[in-house]
């Protein structure tokens, strides 16, 4: 099939394969469609706690801007005064009612800067503890939010977390520099114009409603299309996310061309949406320019009215200039409605992070472990990630006692990191129980579970950071105690290694351990297993990058640490699995116990890669039949 690019008319392939498959679908789905008021009310009370605990800096900020207006309104006669006095020429006078406008210009100038600057403070702190919480909520998600097909991916979050948090700073320091300062000039200049003629009054407030009204509609428009562009500029970001790191692959690859394509066809529907976007909020503050035609009709009708004797000049310009300023906040509460509404998105979406019921709770009750001897038991348990998938465990039953390691084998996809996920609570099992020395993980607190069971994950994570902060990863909050580190990096055949680093344990190891080798990271990762010194300890294939020098020391490591370990290996290699007491192979979400002396036994499988030995295994179980 052919490159199909249809959100780009004009764009032309750069490559001939075919490649968009990959590429993110234009996520457009719309969510309940609330009238547009009551949207922006919810959008208000979504930030209503946070802007309300800046309330000292915002009335602050209040206060300079009332100064503001007030020094606003003594210059504007006073100017008046001044200019009287340049032609008489009365030095004294001249000099008193100068420097009181000096002042009273420095003044405002002062209160306009500490108006913005205390604003701004309000909405960046507000935006800050927004981002705070989000985060912090966001790490209290379900793991099965951040995988699987449903997952959100990281440059998304990402996005949301840096770009759409400032956005909805942006919309916040534009309400709050709008709503007091409008509405003081607002009520001031409707009173006077009031006082001046309630009958012109009332024909210029006529237009007002019409405006009001097509602000909306444009306004709402104008949310729909920020939404559009909220995503497609995340998408930019989730892709970015997810290549660079990947930069390797791709050059090897050749993929550059393909990449290119699929960048800038993501690149080009953010600019549409942007452009679209551009020109809303371009289109919107003209709609805003009808008000002053209608004021034009109030200066018609009132020379009609001086003209039939009924209205003095004097009047008619007062009123006119009263309107007119009567405008300019108007205008301002219409920018900032934009600003909301071209906000509204940024905030659904940020705090739609924050909205979820996770599935895997603790208990009121749950208690911390005491002492912990490993046993872990496996009772009837089923499973499946999603609910129209099919089971991924079915019924196993696994016992594990204290002190013993256990082996488990099988074709990838049968289940054996699933069954890891378990027992640290990643995941609830649909039914069945898990219990460490016959407590029920669900009645233990998270934390004390996670931290008697430790994990060397199949994808090895590590951060930007030095490699002692790696190893002692779980007391990075509190202090890393450099011995257990170089003791456990000793056991973990990674000491070796690192002394020959450039700064030893205080080396750096760049984005996600960069600088490491396969088989370094590797043993990094089950340093950091060992610092933690939990009772169980999974090794999800934590062996598979080593070599086979490496992998003997540490398996020699892993030995020793079974004397007061439980251990569960997952491998695929039959050399790691020797060491256990006992096989499991897993296999489509069921356990069986294989003998490892028959097992083993079979001469052709010898040494061969596991999941070659399990395949040749079954092919030797069907021939007996
Ligand atoms: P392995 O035995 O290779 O470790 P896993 O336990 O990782 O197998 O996976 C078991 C099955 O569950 C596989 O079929 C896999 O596709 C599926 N699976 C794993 N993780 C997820 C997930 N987050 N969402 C949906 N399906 C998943
Ligand atoms: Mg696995």
């Amino acid at each position: 099939p052919k490159l199909e690019l249809s959100l780009i008319p004009s764009f032309k392939p750069l490559c001939s394969t075919r490649v968009p498959s990959l590429l993110p679908s234009n996520p457009t789905t719309q969510p309940h469609d609330h009238h547009f008021v009551s949207r922006t009310f919810h959008s208000l009370n979504t930030l209503k706690p946070y802007v309300y605990s800046q309330r000292s800096s915002i009335l602050l900020g209040w206060l300079c801007s009332l100064i503001s207006v007030y020094t606003l309104s003594r210059i504007v006669p006073n100017v008046g005064k001044v200019s009287t006095f340049i032609g008489k020429f009365d030095a004294l006078t001249f000099r008193n009612e100068g420097s009181v406008l000096a002042v009273l210009v420095l003044a405002r100038l002062v209160a306009c800067y500490w108006q913005q600057a205390f604003l701004w403070d309000a909405a960046l702190s507000a935006a800050y503890e927004i981002r705070v919480q989000v985060f912090k909520r966001l790490l209290e998600r379900d793991l099965g939010f951040f995988e699987g097909s449903g997952g959100v991916s990281a440059g998304d979050i990402a996005y949301r977390i840096t770009a759409e948090a400032s956005d909805v700073a942006d919309t916040v320091y534009a309400l709050l520099n709008t709503i007091i300062p409008s509405a003081l000039q607002l009520t001031a200049m409707g009173v006077q114009m009031l006082a001046i003629s309630p009958v012109l009054s009332l024909i210029s407030a006529m237009v007002i409603p019409f405006v009001a009204l097509a602000n909306g509609y444009l306004g709402e428009k104008l949310r729909k299309i920020s939404k559009d562009a909220n995503l497609t500029i995340a998408a930019v970001s989730s892709y970015l996310n997810e290549i660079l790191p990947a930069i390797l692959f791709v050059k090897a690859n050749n993929a550059e061309l393909c990449e290119n394509a699929r960048f800038q066809r993501l690149a080009h529907a953010d600019r549409s949406k942007r452009l679209k976007k551009k020109k809303m909020k371009a289109l919107i503050p003209q709609i805003i320019q009808i008000l002053y035609f209608g004021a034009f009709s109030v200066f018609c009708m009132a020379s009609l009215a001086i003209s039939s004797g009924s209205f003095d000049g004097g009047g008619m310009v007062s009123f006119l200039t009263s309107l007119v300023f009567l405008i300019e906040p108007i205008q301002g509460v219409g920018k900032a409605y934009n600003e909301l509404k071209e906000g509204e998105p940024a905030i659904e979406r940020l705090f739609s992070l924050t909205r979820f019921r996770s599935k895997v709770v603790e208990k009121q009750d749950a208690v911390d472990f005491k002492h912990v001897t490993g046993e872990v038991q496996f009772c009837d348990i089923s499973f499946k990630y999603e609910d129209n998938m099919p089971l991924v465990l079915n019924e196993l039953n696994l016992h594990i006692k204290a002190g013993e390691t256990v082996a488990l084998v099988g074709p990838s996809g049968g289940g054996k990191t699933t069954l890891a996920k378990l027992l640290l609570r990643l995941y609830d099992p649909l039914c069945g129980r898990i219990f460490i020395d016959n407590h029920n993980i669900q009645c233990i607190r998270l934390e004390s579970l996670r931290r008697h069971v430790g994990l060397v994950s199949q994808d090895i994570t590590l951060f930007s950071g030095t490699v002692a902060e790696n190893i002692g990863y779980r007391d990075l909050m509190k202090n890393i105690d450099m011995e257990r580190v170089e003791d456990a990096a000793r056991t973990a055949n990674a000491d070796e290694f690192i002394r020959k680093l450039p700064e030893g344990y205080k080396t750096n190891i760049g984005p996600r351990g960069s600088m490491l080798s396969g088989g370094q990271k590797q043993r990094l990762a089950i340093a950091r297993a060992l610092y933690q010194n939990s009772s169980v300890l999974i090794l999800d294939e934590a062996t598979s990058a080593l070599d086979a020098r490496s992998e003997l020391l540490v398996r020699q490591a892993v030995e020793r640490l079974m004397e007061n370990h439980t251990v569960l290996v997952i491998a695929h290699r039959l050399e790691t699995v020797r060491m256990a007491k006992r096989v499991f192979l897993v296999d489509d979400g069921r356990l069986e116990e294989l003998a490892p002396s028959t097992f083993f036994s079979e001469p052709a499988i010898r040494g061969s890669n596991l999941e070659v030995a399990v395949a040749l295994r079954s092919v030797f179980r069907r021939s007996e039949f």
